[in-house]
């Protein structure tokens, strides 16, 4: 007699800033992965919020000295250590880890301008998916998931082409491989990479949908899921008057049609990766998970 077993691999989820935005939404994502327990992940999370338009603003300050750096900065820096002060104890090991962070930005901003705009952009903006996972990854630690956070800057390695760095794949698979374990989900943060030398770098605007179809294709997962503010993919924006209709299943060429239409739900470079790697991708609705979204491949 012959027994059929079926392996489940692993799955990739991606967590944006549409979803992310206050302590309500991480508690939320905390039950929702606590439903996935018994499976093999690996998580991807965007900066929370509007925060990478934030710290946009942030080192446009900056670069033009208007004096308002510093006022820009204490608000993102603010919105965190709200959103932190509702998930965890005054003397919680992440406040060292938050300050840790916010302050190699402080260092930059309290030193006159010395690099070009590219660099320091690169060097600022990663701010906010740092933030955002290490938040993320102390809460799901503490609600008992087997999270393990690591700093994407030392997972994708990339060129020094900041704001718009190209990843190096095969460096890049050789370290997301290392970093791999058992019975412990990889978290890291989407957008953001580091060059061989050590600099930032960011992949550019929306770049965390790349970074999750990167590292879904680097641990050879079954499939990537978006978790949106969307129950999935439309013929058009939603949030835009006209009529539009939801697609429960489409091709990666009906994806990219719709995203050639002017649809920002997905970075184009990401369903490009997807399609050449034949791998499908979910979008879900962060709001219903009983819904299955669209399924694009
Ligand atoms: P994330 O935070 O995960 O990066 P985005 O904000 O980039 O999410 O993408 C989700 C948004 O994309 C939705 O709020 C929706 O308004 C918008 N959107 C634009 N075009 C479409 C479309 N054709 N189908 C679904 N959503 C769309
Ligand atoms: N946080 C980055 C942005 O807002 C990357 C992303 O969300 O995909 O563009
Ligand atoms: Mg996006």
């Amino acid at each position: 007699m012959q027994i059929e077993i079926a392996i489940k691999r692993m799955q990739v989820f991606k967590f944006g800033g549409s979803i992310l935005k206050d302590a309500g939404s991480i508690k939320k994502l905390g039950e929702l992965l606590k439903s996935y327990e018994q499976e093999d992940l690996a998580i991807v999370v965007s900066a929370m919020g509007k925060t990478t338009n934030a710290l946009e603003g942030v080192l446009d300050s900056y670069l033009s000295s208007d004096g308002l750096a510093t006022e820009k900065f204490a608000a993102v820096k603010a919105y965190h250590q709200t959103v932190a002060a509702d998930l965890f104890a005054e003397d919680d090991a992440i406040w060292v880890d938050l300050s840790d962070l916010l302050v190699e930005v402080e260092w930059i901003l309290e030193d006159d301008v010395h690099d070009e705009r590219p660099y320091l952009y690169d060097q600022i903006v990663c701010l906010g998916e740092l933030l955002s996972s290490c938040i993320v990854a102390a809460y799901l630690n503490a609600e008992g998931l087997p999270v393990k956070w690591h700093d994407a800057r030392g997972l994708l390695i990339t060129d020094d082409q900041f704001t718009q760095a190209a990843v190096d794949l095969a460096a890049s698979a050789r370290r997301v491989a290392d970093a791999r374990a058992e019975r412990e989900w990889l978290l890291t943060q989407g957008f953001i990479g580091g060059t061989i030398d050590n600099n930032s770098t960011t992949l550019g605007r929306e770049g965390s949908d790349y970074s999750a179809a990167l590292l879904t294709y680097f641990l050879d997962a079954d499939a990537l899921t978006l978790w949106k503010d969307v129950d999935g993919i439309y013929t058009g924006d939603p949030k835009l008057a006209d009529p539009v209709e939801r697609l429960e299943q489409l091709s990666y060429d009906e994806a990219l049609a719709i995203i050639d239409a002017g649809a920002k739900v997905i970075h184009r470079k990401a369903l490009h990766l997807l399609k050449e790697q034949k791998i499908p991708l979910r979008v879900r609705p962060f709001a219903d998970w009983g819904d299955e979204g669209s399924l694009i491949g």
